[in-house]
């Protein structure tokens, strides 16, 4: 049996990719940073400004920190029509990347409404987009071992359509899924969003990995 660390302080992650990873690959079991001897472990600063890099920064970080294998990922909205933004400053876009000491709640509502008045006059064919996860597999002396990336296609909508649902965070109230864009990804039940999530495609591709190592 693989132990892995995974590097997030976000409790739903830990449990949404376990339960993907129990599924996927019976030889792995994913821990926790908080299980670690020595946690807390300080942050690493996100210099990066692809997913790629910031996921690898991550995962590099946190297995030297705790000596051992460790999975990290990175996510965010990539915006066709907005060159790609949010991208990598997703979570902090109102503030164009900077921590303001706003709650996350907060944080997501400025957002959505950034991106909703930077998207004005954009017609809905045009308006297409895609949640990325890239997760990066570190070995316990730092270096990358594997690293995938998930998408998750769909389409800002066009208010009032949007904001529309009461699941999910961040971006989700304005994420018409594809290939029907009838729903927001904050409509859809969490079991549905994990069947066809970013997350999900990313932790499929890194289980396969790790079977055959
Ligand atoms: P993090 O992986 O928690 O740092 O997520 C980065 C940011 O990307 C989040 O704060 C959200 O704004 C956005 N994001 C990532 N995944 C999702 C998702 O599944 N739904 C909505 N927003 C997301």
């Amino acid at each position: 049996m693989i132990e892995i660390v995974l590097a997030t302080a976000n409790p739903h992650k830990v449990d949404e990719m376990r339960a993907i990873f129990s599924i996927l690959t019976p030889r792995a079991t994913l821990v926790g940073l908080s299980d670690c001897a020595g946690s807390p472990f300080p942050e690493p600063v996100e210099t990066g400004s692809t997913f790629e890099q910031n996921s690898a920064i991550k995962a590099r970080a946190y297995a030297i920190a705790t000596n051992r294998l460790c999975l990290a990922d990175d996510s965010g909205l990539e915006i066709d029509a907005l060159g790609g933004r949010p991208g990598v400053i997703s979570s902090h876009y109102c503030t164009d990347g900077r921590e303001a000491g706003m709650t996350r709640p907060e944080r997501d509502a400025a957002n959505n409404t950034r991106v909703l008045r930077e998207l004005e006059g954009v017609a809905p064919e045009r308006r297409t987009a895609r949640f990325v996860c890239v997760l990066t597999l570190s070995s316990a002396q730092g270096s990358t071992l594997a690293q995938v990336r998930g998408n998750f296609e769909g389409r800002i909508g066009l208010p009032p359509e949007v904001p529309r649902g009461q699941d999910g965070f961040g971006y989700d109230p304005l994420f018409l899924a594809a290939p029907s864009f009838t729903r927001t990804s904050a409509e859809l039940s969490a079991d549905e969003k994990n069947r066809i999530s970013h997350r999900r495609s990313a932790a499929e591709q890194m289980a396969a990995i790790v079977r055959k190592m």
